[in-house]
């Protein structure tokens, strides 16, 4: 049965001491998870050994990176590899954050060798994709993020793809207030799941989570995760509210599928 997530992505927000009031804010709601559902918090790299040590005696609570180098090590000032995060015991990274194919100019190769990089160090990839504000009002979003899965993941093995976690967020609905509806993000999540099902087969496509991102919070969450093929939320600004994210947490166990 594939799970459902709320992941937190806190970007580059909080110092550590509002981080960790955070985090005890959001752990203190003591929100008692289904077996298939956890919580992630991606949070900025100095903060991972911290939220790991908070999260440690949590069911279903987890630490997750925000990003990894596309290669092994070397010679990369300032830049975090796959090693580093499996040895800190860390094993989620968000891949491909269109912010960071934006301002870091990553590509779908490049992307398809961080994924690469993580199974290798069993760190499950939650793997961004979506489309601009162009290509949805041209009505290419399905060809465009269909492209980003292929060029990107289409050459794993179905035995590591099947644990990936994708991440589908339209960039116009990012940090935008303005969310995708209920059917836009249905309608597209079942295309993203369809197009794993045309390479992979159907049971390979339905262990994998789908999670829709763009200006999740607490008054849409509820309708958005009961949409059959989203699978949670990766959850920007909201995430940053311990009162909002609380309220997504229960939505989204209120929402166990059975
Ligand atoms: C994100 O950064 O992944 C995101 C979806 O942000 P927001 O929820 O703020 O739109």
């Amino acid at each position: 049965m594939r799970k459902q997530i709320a992941a937190a992505n806190w970007k580059m927000n909080l110092g550590y001491q509002q981080g960790e009031k955070l985090l005890d804010e959001i752990l203190g709601a003591d929100i008692r998870l289904g077996l298939s559902q956890k919580v992630l918090f991606a949070v900025p790299f100095p903060y991972l050994i911290m939220t790991r040590s908070e999260v440690e005696d949590e069911t279903n609570y987890e630490v997750a990176a925000q990003n990894c180098h596309h290669q092994r090590s070397g010679a990369f000032t300032g830049e975090i590899s796959c090693e580093m995060l499996h040895s800190l015991a860390v094993n989620y990274c968000i891949i491909g954050h269109s912010e960071r194919r934006e301002y870091f100019n990553e590509s779908n190769q490049q992307l398809a060798e961080k994924v690469n990089l993580c199974f290798e160090y069993f760190i499950t990839p939650i793997f961004c994709c979506g489309e601009p504000l162009a290509v949805r009002e041209a009505g290419h979003q399905d060809q465009f993020v269909a492209k980003q899965l292929q060029e990107s993941l289409f050459h794993l093995p179905a035995e590591k793809v099947k644990n990936i976690i994708i991440a589908y967020e339209p960039i116009w609905a990012i940090g935008t207030g303005k969310t995708a509806t209920t059917a836009q993000a249905q309608e597209m999540h079942a295309h993203l799941r369809s197009t794993m099902e045309q390479k992979y087969g159907k049971a390979v496509a339905d262990e994998i989570s789908i999670l829709y991102g763009g200006s999740v919070k607490s008054s849409n969450a509820k309708e958005l995760f009961g949409c059959p093929d989203v699978d949670g939320g990766l959850v920007g600004g909201a995430s940053l509210n311990s009162i909002e994210f609380i309220e997504i947490i229960k939505a989204l166990k209120r929402s166990a599928k059975v």
